[in-house]
């Protein structure tokens, strides 16, 4: 057998944990890839929510639905992933971030660590049980390690009765490969006061 690549693993992950009719979030729009695979994963009865905060990102991710005529299936915002909760008020089956900056365009616009944890935060509330998020981590840019420090110091911390975390990396690798940190919600989270 081969072992996936990060990437790879990460569609198969979505692949896995979303069904028809579902509600999915690409956090991190970018190019749009990640919005147009869950877009053909929802099927016309589900719907996807992308975000990014530039507009070179939300225009092209909006192209790519339009190219592939799925643009019915997905709502594109200009706005920040923190703010996932003032939209999505359903239950959602699979969110995926893809950190770091946008590749062709300004290096300096780059996802944080505050908005990010508190995106995932909000995320785990609005996640069904058996519903993932999925995180591609890079962190060979400037703020990228500080980033992914955070990250990983969050999700370890979280409760292991409520949710499962996984780390899936290539060790081995030079140039600070990107790596997944994937989240299973098993079971309702208690509500906090
Ligand atoms: N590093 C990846 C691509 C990451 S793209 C790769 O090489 O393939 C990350 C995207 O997140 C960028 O388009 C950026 O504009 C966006 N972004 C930054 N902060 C954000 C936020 N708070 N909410 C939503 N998107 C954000």
């Amino acid at each position: 057998m081969k072992l996936e690549r990060v990437l790879q693993y990460a569609q198969t992950l979505l692949k896995a944990s979303i069904q028809e009719g579902d509600i999915a979030v690409d956090a991190t729009a970018g190019n749009g890839h990640d919005t147009l695979f869950l877009a053909n994963l929802v099927g016309d009865s589900g719907y996807v929510y992308a975000f990014d905060v530039q507009k070179q990102a939300v225009d092209a991710t909006l192209n790519r639905l339009l190219d592939n005529a799925l643009e019915h299936r997905a709502l594109v915002l200009k706005d920040g992933h923190e703010n996932v909760a003032k939209y999505v008020t359903k239950p959602v089956g699979a969110a995926i971030f893809n950190l770091g900056y946008l590749p062709g365009s300004d290096h300096s616009v780059i996802t944080k660590p505050n908005t990010t944890t508190q995106a995932i935060e909000s995320l785990l509330t609005l996640l069904k049980i058996g519903g993932m998020i999925i995180l591609v981590i890079y962190h060979g840019h400037e703020g990228g390690k500080e980033e992914r420090d955070e990250v990983i110091q969050f999700v370890s911390n979280l409760p292991q009765k409520y949710i499962h975390v996984l780390r899936y990396e290539f060790l081995n690798q030079k140039n600070d490969p990107p790596f997944i940190i994937a989240l299973e919600k098993v079971k309702e989270l208690p509500v906090s006061e």
